[in-house]
C-alpha cells in the first residue's frame, strides 16, 4: 500500500553534548521516508534547491521512496540549525532558513493521487491542505504533525486542516498549547472536536500515547544508555507509525497498538546517532529485534 508524505527535505546544522555536525541530510519528510520504507512504498512530495547533493538523493533512490514528487528549484535547499541542552531535553533553533521552501506549491505527480495512506509532516497549514485535497478519494487513513510556530501565527488555518485529517501526531507542549488544557485526556477530547478520530502524543523520553474512542494506549521511549541526537525522532516516530499501518492495510485497535511500538523503535533507533546515519544503516532484523524487546519491557503479569 503505497504512502504519501509531503514536508521539508533540508540540510541541517547539530550540535549536542555528544558533537556537531555542519552539515547533514535532514527534514521531516526525510526522516519519516527513511523510517517508513522499512515497511512500505512511500511517495515523497516535497522541493529542494540546486545544492541538493547526488549522493543525499541516492539515499532515497536506493530505498522505496519515490521522488518523482521531489521537485527541483533553483535556489538552496531548506536549512536548519539546531543546539541541544546537556540532557538533550531542551533545544534551540539557531537558524530557520526557508529558502526554496518559501514558495513551495506542491503538486502531486498523477501516480500518487490515489494513496490510500497520507501523512502530513509538519508544514505550513494551508500547503498541507492543498495535498490532501490533491489525493482522489478519501485516504484509509490521513495524519498529521505541526508545532507551535503554526499553532500560534496561523490557528484559523490549522483549524482548517484539522477538520479534514484523522489522527493528530504531536508532542506533548503542543497538545497542551493547541487545546488550552494541561491534561492529555481532556487535551484529547478538545482535539476530537477539532476534526482528528485519534491523538499520538508523543512524549519523547516519556514514551508515546495513543487516544481514541476506545480509550487510551501507552508506550514507553526504549531505554537508551546514550542518545546522541534527538532530531528527527518525532518524525522516524511517524514514519515507523505510518509505514507499519499502511504495509500492514489495516487500522484495528490490535494494528494502532503495533504501529505505537514500530513508532518507538524507528524513534529510538533515530537518536542513537547523529542525523540520519543510525536509520541508515539500521537493518530489518533489528527492527523485529526491538519491537521484541519492546513487548518484553512492558509484559507483565496480574
Ligand atoms: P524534529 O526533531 O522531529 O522536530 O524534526 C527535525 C527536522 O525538522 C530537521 O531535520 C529539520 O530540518 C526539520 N525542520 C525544522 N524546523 C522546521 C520547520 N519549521 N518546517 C519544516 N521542517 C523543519
Amino acid at each position: 500500500m503505497s504512502l504519501l508524505v509531503v514536508g521539508s527535505v533540508a540540510y541541517d546544522a547539530l550540535e549536542s553534548p555528544f558533537g556537531k555536525v555542519e552539515r547533514t541530510l535532514g527534514g521531516a519528510a526525510t526522516y519519516f521516508s527513511v523510517a517508513a520504507a522499512f515497511f512500505t512504498h512511500v511517495n515523497l512530495v516535497a522541493i529542494v534547491g540546486d545544492d541538493f547533493h547526488p549522493k543525499d538523493e541516492a539515499i532515497f533512490r536506493k530505498r522505496s521512496i519515490d521522488i518523482e514528487g521531489l521537485e527541483r528549484a533553483s535556489g538552496k535547499c531548506f536549512f536548519w540549525a539546531g543546539r541541544y541542552s546537556e540532557n538533550l531535553n531542551e533545544r534551540i533553533t539557531l537558524a530557520t532558513d526557508l529558502n526554496v521552501f518559501a514558495e513551495f506549491k506542491p503538486r502531486l505527480p498523477e501516480k500518487y493521487r490515489n494513496s490510500k495512506y497520507v501523512f502530513l509532516a509538519n508544514i505550513a497549514p494551508d500547503l498541507q491542505r492543498d495535498v490532501l485535497h490533491q489525493v482522489s478519494g478519501t485516504p484509509r487513513i490521513s495524519a498529521m504533525d505541526t508545532m507551535n510556530y503554526w499553532i500560534e501565527r496561523t490557528n484559523s488555518e490549522l483549524q482548517e486542516t484539522l477538520k479534514h485529517v484523522d489522527i493528530l501526531m504531536i508532542n506533548d507542549s503542543e497538545t497542551r498549547q493547541l487545546s488550552n488544557e494541561h491534561n492529555l485526556l481532556r487535551a484529547a477530547r478538545r482535539i476530537f472536536k477539532m476534526g482528528p478520530s485519534t491523538l499520538v502524543v508523543k512524549r519523547g523520553e516519556y514514551g508515546a500515547m495513543l487516544v481514541d474512542k476506545r480509550g487510551v494506549f501507552c508506550i514507553p521511549a526504549f531505554p537508551l544508555e546514550e542518545p546522541h541526537d534527538p532530531t528527527g525522532a518525532g518524525d522516524s516516530f511517524a514514519g515507523g507509525f505510518m509505514g507499519y499501518l499502511a504495509g500492514a492495510g489495516s487500522k484495528s485497535d490490535t494494528a494502532l497498538r503495533r504501529a505505537m511500538v514500530y513508532g518507538s523503535v524507528l524513534g529510538s533507533f533515530a537518536v542513537e546517532r547523529f542525523g540520519l546515519e543510525r536509520l541508515l544503516s539500521l537493518k530489518q532484523s533489528e527492527i523485529h529485534a526491538r519491537a521484541r524487546h519492546f513487548a518484553k519491557l512492558t509484559q507483565f503479569k496480574l
